[in-house]
């Protein structure tokens, strides 16, 4: 039998209890025959802990020195969970991020995985140990410890699973697998067996908060078999892989939500002596993330392109646009916060026209006002007021036959 990944989120590693608990599962899996490399979060609230931690001192924190602070997080969890292992019969291993050989960009608080060196690991996996790794972390050519960005133990895992051309990466979480939407907002949301990774890549950008983007790319580009499952249970979860069948002819798979998003409308005079590139290039170079973008020029309305992005960034969007007034040459800017958008994701879009007007249509019904729309190959977002957000979604979900009742009825 081949090798595999597991690895154990924040919440599943909490106290030393669970620890336990997660060794006793990792033992039934060696049991079963398999070499068995772990990854693992920090425990429970630990890194934003830290986080605040550092916030007591400085607002502006030196990256480097936040990536030796967070980086420590994880190292407290591996220690632990090998301790557990050893103290249930089995054998097993500790490695920081470096120790297990992952190479990564010079980047701090954000960096890509850009090589593994699976020596070491594979030669403790060969003497029968458990190998568990600290998630989240790497060292780059200079030998400084950097951090993959929030959430990126899950990239870890991925990544080790593809080096060591595991048999799947097993994602331990809190939630028992993928869900139709937020099943916390929308009650008749259900789990899912399966979904393809494009699809996943999509919900994960659109903020369904279980796995790291980032983790779902490296996972479709080296097609690594994901499953996203429960720590407390024994359910099965989601499989997460290439090609996936679609449930009774649904058209759609999830319905997704993210609230307090904020439209930009900066209106210009023709001739428009800036230019849009100049715009979201001098938003890009200040990390503004924009969303939604949407231009509108017609004979008799003035010009205008409004653009979504998300509340955290509007400050200094606001204050970016006012001081460089001159240079990017528009006339006026002017804002709506309090949206949300809310998006439908599922690959069989790409062969059946008319989705996005039945989307549409069902949210006039509902009396709920558009403000942006976009679209993929397997997509459809729109901007709507925050306070209907919820009402969209449901209505959604019950529109493409998501909830459990539709599920047999063939669209
Ligand atoms: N501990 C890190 C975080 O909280 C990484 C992770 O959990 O994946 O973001
Ligand atoms: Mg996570």
């Amino acid at each position: 039998m081949g090798c595999i990944v597991m690895k154990f989120g924040g919440t599943s590693v909490g106290t030393t209890e669970k620890i336990l608990n997660v060794a006793k599962r990792i033992l039934d899996e060696k049991k079963r025959g398999h070499e068995v490399v772990v990854v693992v979060s920090a425990m429970g609230k630990t890194t934003d802990e830290l986080l605040s931690l550092a916030n007591e001192i400085t607002h502006e924190p030196s990256k480097r020195e936040m990536d030796m602070l967070l980086s420590t997080g994880e190292q407290i969890t591996i220690s632990l969970l090998s301790l557990a292992i050893m103290q249930l019969g089995g054998e097993a291993i500790s490695y920081t991020g470096w120790q297990a050989g992952i190479l990564t960009e010079s980047v701090h608080r954000n960096a890509r995985i850009i090589d593994i060196d699976r020596t070491k690991v594979e030669r403790q996996l060969k003497e029968g140990k458990v190998v568990i790794v600290a998630g989240f972390q790497g060292v780059d050519q200079y030998g400084e410890i950097t951090t993959l960005g929030r959430g990126g133990s899950d990239t870890t895992a991925v990544a080790l699973a593809s080096a060591l051309s595991a048999e799947r990466c097993d994602i331990y979480t809190d939630v028992d697998g993928i869900y139709t939407s937020d099943p916390r907002s929308v009650k008749t949301a259900r789990k899912l067996s399966e979904i393809a990774y494009d699809e996943m890549l999509e919900l994960a950008h659109l903020g369904a908060g279980v796995l790291h983007p980032r983790s779902v790319e490296f996972a479709k580009n080296y097609d690594v078999p994901l499953v996203v499952r429960s720590s407390m249970s024994a359910e099965e979860g989601t499989m997460i892989k290439e090609e996936v069948q679609m449930e009774n002819n649904l058209i759609v798979r999830g319905v997704a939500f993210e609230s307090d998003i904020v439209r930009i409308t900066v209106t210009y005079e023709v001739p428009f002596n800036g230019s849009l590139a100049k715009i979201f290039t001098t938003l890009a170079n200040h990390h503004i993330d924009v969303d939604i973008i949407v231009q509108s020029i017609m004979d008799g309305i003035t010009p205008s392109v409004s653009f979504s992005i998300k509340k955290e960034d509007f400050a200094e969007t606001i204050r970016i646009l006012n001081s460089e007034k001159e240079v990017l040459g528009y006339t006026d800017a002017d804002f709506e916060v309090g949206l949300s958008k809310v998006s439908i994701v599922g690959s069989g879009m790409v062969s059946n026209p008319g989705v996005a007007a039945r989307m549409f249509d069902r949210l006039r019904q509902e009396g709920i006002p558009i403000k942006m729309v976009s679209t993929s190959e397997i997509k459809v977002s729109v901007v709507v007021p925050q306070s209907e957000m919820l009402q969209a979604a449901n209505a959604l979900h019950d529109e493409y036959g998501l909830s459990p009742e539709d599920a047999e009825v063939s669209l």
